[in-house]
């Protein structure tokens, strides 16, 4: 009889993962959050496969009907229709403002997402948007536009809930928008804008928040304000807005990601007529929050294909699982995820904290950790998604099995949302407000002195050198600017592995402590042995031959 594979299964996705679980025990500490998950894990193993049947499905778009009207309609795939109802009904955004857990809403919410998430075909961009411009509206003080469209991105009803883009890349960039040129005209009561947006991820969300520059404003950022766009009528039409066409891209294919034109579309102002980049750095702070979640669920599903695809793959007369080889491997990339996690959810704490008043403290902390973790488990994801890939052989290469989804659509976290460099220069800018560089080595000292068991006690010194070395590297790299900015991301990645380590020694003892067992523990050892400390000076004239 002919050999025929078995492919790689899922099994429930909340009790399977390493961390979550323990996560949430220590965090949150509910059986009612933790029911919820459960039945979350096996919906998702039920997504994933309406994922894989869906697979060719594309989003696509129409600009003319029949009769010659400009229509620009946007068809989304089925899974994506499915995937605005399943956000609602599970609160993927409402859960973060549900009052019920206080500060440790985000905690649950993002438990949803980092669960579901994996299966719905980077739905979670939408979700990132529209969360992001719940909370920069929450702080904009503008009461009519809280009362009119908070309660529309929070609900939890699909037939109400609304999506928000965020369009802020134009042709002349998205890292520096300083040289945006979408104008907005005064017209009568409202505002109307001119311009071109380059990449739109959520064009068929309900609303976006826009930078645009107000006629007559100086030119920079500066002189930018902010908007917010409905974009169709009461039929349906797009208010001025023509769709020039969808981005043939690498991964994330099920997002409709457009180039827009707008021409004379109705804008509200949502805070003052200026610095709007300001204004809508809050949206910022939780997109990146986004960012390192989907990297670690990304992470996740990955790794669950990968360990299970070792138990039915038989090689040279015995299970992948047992070769010494490929389970250092997987072990390796798991603790990539272990470590990955705790970063990201100590943001997701963090962002917590600070919409429930938060302290000084947490303040200074989350102004660097919220761009070290976005950047750190952006490059993480890639790798980790890459080693799963190839721990599958083929098959992982080959696009029907559904496996090189998983690394196409890693391969964003990186780029939007701020690119790793751009990340690791805001990094050095949040650590130049002070007190931040002090805040991250008080998080790393907290957590490893956690510790007390002895297996523990070698990561926990890695990542306090770590961390000792890179408040060296830059308290002598900051009178020489080149230097500062051409190490910055090796800086920035320290300080993220760091960070990663210490909290992975901190729970790793919980977990001891509290009946979860050693595996997260063997995490922490392995993630020590990964490579913590990236601190190096590399001569810039050597990079400058090279580049
Ligand atoms: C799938 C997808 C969806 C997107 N959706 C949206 C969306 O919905 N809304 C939106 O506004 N944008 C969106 N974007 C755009 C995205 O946010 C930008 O592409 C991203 O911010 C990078 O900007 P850029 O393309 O101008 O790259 P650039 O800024 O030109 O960057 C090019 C390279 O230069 C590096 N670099 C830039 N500045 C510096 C510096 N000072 N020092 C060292 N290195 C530097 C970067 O790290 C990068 O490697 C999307 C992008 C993608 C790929």
């Amino acid at each position: 009889m002919a050999f025929f594979q078995d492919p790689p299964r899922l099994g429930n996705q909340f009790d399977e993962d390493p961390m979550l679980p323990s996560w949430i025990a220590r965090h949150l500490g509910s059986e009612d959050v933790v029911a919820e998950l459960r039945s979350l894990g096996d919906l998702a193993v039920e997504h994933y496969g309406k994922q894989l049947a869906d697979r060719l499905n594309e989003p696509t778009l129409t600009q003319w009907d029949a009769w010659g009207n400009r229509i620009d309609r946007i068809d989304v795939s089925p899974l994506w229709q499915e995937a605005q109802a399943l956000a609602a009904r599970h609160g993927m955004v409402a859960a973060g403002y549900d009052p019920r857990h206080g500060a440790r809403a985000r905690t649950h919410q993002f438990a949803i997402v980092h669960v579901l998430g994996p299966s719905l075909d980077v739905y979670s961009c939408p979700l990132a948007m529209t969360d992001g411009a719940t909370r920069t509206l929450l702080g904009s003080g503008n009461q009519a536009l809280i009362d009119r469209y908070v309660p529309l991105l929070t609900s939890r009803d699909p037939a109400t809930m609304w999506t928000s883009g965020q369009w802020m890349t134009e042709r002349t960039g998205g890292s520096d928008v300083s040289q945006t040129e979408t104008v907005a005209r005064k017209d009568g009561d409202t505002w109307r804008l001119h311009g071109t947006k380059w990449f739109t991820s959520a064009t068929t969300s309900q609303m976006a928040l826009t930078l645009a520059r107000p006629e007559g404003n100086p030119d920079g950022s500066r002189g930018l304000a902010l908007f917010l766009v409905e974009l169709r009528d009461a039929n349906g039409r797009l208010r001025n807005i023509q769709v020039n066409r969808l981005k043939d891209k690498l991964g994330t294919r099920k997002v409709p990601t457009a180039e827009l034109t707008l021409d004379g579309a109705p804008a509200t102002l949502v805070g003052s007529a200026s610095d709007g980049v300001r204004a809508i750095a809050p949206m910022l702070g939780v997109t990146r929050t986004w960012n390192a979640v989907s990297a670690v669920s990304g992470m996740r599903r990955g790794l669950a294909l990968a360990a299970d695809y070792a138990r039915r793959r038989k090689v040279f007369g015995a299970l992948l699982v047992d070769k010494p080889l490929h389970t250092d491997t997987l072990a390796g990339i798991e603790a990539e995820y272990a470590g990955a996690f705790c970063l990201a959810f100590r943001s997701v704490a963090l962002l917590g904290a600070l919409e429930h008043g938060g302290t000084d403290t947490e303040e200074r902390l989350a102004r660097a950790l919220v761009p070290i973790a976005k950047l750190t488990t952006g490059k993480q994801a890639v790798a980790v998604a890459s080693e799963a890939i190839e721990a599958c052989g083929g098959a992982g290469y080959v696009e029907d099995t559904g496996l090189p989804r998983i690394l196409a659509d890693a391969q964003v976290l990186p780029i939007w949302e701020g690119t790793t460099n751009v990340l690791s220069l805001d990094t050095l800018r949040a650590l130049g407000k002070g007190g931040a560089l002090e805040a991250i080595a008080g998080e790393v000292e907290r957590n490893v002195a956690i510790a007390t068991d002895p297996g523990l006690a070698t990561p926990g010194e890695v990542a306090r050198a770590a961390v000792r070395h890179a408040i060296a590297w830059v308290g002598e790299a900051m009178p020489q600017p080149d230097r500062l900015e051409a190490g910055a991301r090796r800086f920035a990645m320290t300080l993220g592995r760091c960070l990663e380590l210490a909290l992975l020694v901190g729970h790793a003892q919980w977990c001891l402590d509290h009946g979860f067992g050693p595996r997260t523990a063997a995490a922490a050892r392995r993630f020590a042995q990964n490579g913590v400390d990236q601190i190096s000076d590399a001569p810039l004239d050597d990079s400058k031959l090279l580049a």
